[in-house]
């Protein structure tokens, strides 16, 4: 990818690509992560002397304004990370106003557009959002790591139209993942959890070959198990992806590991009942919902010694403290092995159990993109990264 030192901004007006699409509960941004992520990119044009025009996205608003999704409530947070104000300019991306307003930028000041998906074109990449969204600046920057698998128009399409280069973040987290398809040290250990395995099966089906163990857990192991022959009770499956569970069961018997015991509830509930069962003995009307403590000392162990560690999708459902133990243990595991081992932790679930858990430091690679990182764990080529090449 072309990096920064190539392009000439003293002077001149950039338009950076950030991805600042971060968790909120009403306008309270519950991880800025992303946001202190993009913090080297904007500081180095910044000292260059360059005057900046942030564009992002924030949820899926469909098409249209809806101040659900408005970026206005990053700003004081973005503003004091940077140390300097942020003027928020909070008409549509593409309009006329927005680019009266960006024009009246000097060297040094920095403002944050609204949220690019109220514009109906930024996801179709329409060829004319493209030409507004290029007037903005005389540069583009694309540090979005996390909409990096996105062609849309502030992505892909806005680098076509100007001179353009990856940010640091971007170019941070393509060598960081890379490292764990090209080349790992072994043992190397995979941990993937989250609802669905259809959601990660090209993952999965990717990584088999390259890693030692692969751990399963979440709600995506409850497709396994019953694929094993297992009673599952009420818990979350897929029977449309049995065949493939037991496909990979047999061909890669050595280097799955599945959850032994679980938590099971008796409802999908922050207060529901609960007990400790083997995982394939789940009572009808029961459903897992978290590692029981047997696999996750099993779990544990098996990180033990690994050189290379991608952790990707909760153990169970961690959004209730009652099923967060297991993925706050493997958060800890991670965090413990240290520094002889190369870790990266992706996915925004992931991500935040480790950063709530203090682990986070710890770690050699916290990654911003969840979808973005799968994708280039897939094998597969991102547009954003396709762009800056
Ligand atoms: P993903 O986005 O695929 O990483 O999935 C994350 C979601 O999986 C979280 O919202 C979890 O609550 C959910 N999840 C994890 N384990 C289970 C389970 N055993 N049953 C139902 N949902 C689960």
């Amino acid at each position: 990818m072309q990096n920064l030192d190539s392009l000439n901004v003293s002077g001149k007006r950039v338009l950076v690509r950030v991805d600042y699409n971060v968790p909120m509960s009403g306008s309270v941004i519950q991880d800025d992560t992303r946001i202190t992520a993009s913090l080297p990119t904007l500081n180095i044009l910044l000292e260059k002397g360059a005057s900046l025009v942030l564009m992002s996205h924030l949820g899926r608003p469909k098409g249209g304004p809806d101040p659900k999704y408005s970026l206005k409530p990053i700003v004081d947070t973005l503003s004091k990370a940077l140390g300097k104000p942020v003027q928020f300019i909070g008409s549509l991306p593409g309009s006329d106003e927005t680019l009266a307003a960006v024009q009246a930028l000097k060297p040094g000041e920095v403002a944050l557009l609204e949220n690019v998906r109220f514009e109906a074109g930024e996801e179709k990449n329409d060829p004319a959002l493209v030409d507004k969204l290029a007037r903005l600046g005389d540069a583009f920057v694309l540090d979005a790591f996390g909409s990096a698998h996105r062609a849309h128009a502030s992505v892909s399409g806005v680098a076509a139209k100007l001179p353009h280069a990856a940010g640091m973040l971007l170019q941070t987290e393509v060598d960081a993942l890379d490292k764990l398809i090209n080349n790992p040290a072994h043992p190397y250990v995979v941990i993937i959890g989250g609802a669905k395995v259809s959601d990660k099966i090209k993952v999965i089906e990717n990584l088999l070959p390259k890693v030692d163990k692969l751990l399963i857990g979440g709600g995506m192991a409850y497709t396994f198990i019953k694929a094993r022959g297992g009673m599952i009770g009420d818990s979350i499956h897929e029977d449309d992806q049995l065949d493939l569970a037991k496909r990979l069961l047999s061909e890669y018997a050595g280097k799955i590991m599945l959850p032994t015991d679980v938590i099971a509830a008796d409802a999908f509930d922050k207060d529901a009942n609960t007990k400790v069962v083997q995982s394939n003995e789940i009572p009808d009307d029961w459903q897992g919902l978290d590692a029981g403590p047997e696999t996750v000392k099993a779990y544990t162990a098996a990180l033990q010694g690994a050189k290379t560690v991608f952790w990707n999708g909760p153990l169970g459902v961690f959004e209730f403290e009652k099923f967060a133990g297991g993925t706050n243990a493997i958060a800890k595991a991670v965090g413990d092995l240290g520094s002889g081992t190369y870790s990266v932790v992706g996915g925004g679930d992931s991500v935040s159990a480790i950063n709530k858990s203090g682990q986070a430091s710890k770690v050699s690679h916290v990654s911003t993109g969840g979808g973005a990182s799968l994708e280039l764990l897939e094998g597969q080529a991102l547009p954003g990264v396709v762009a800056m090449q």
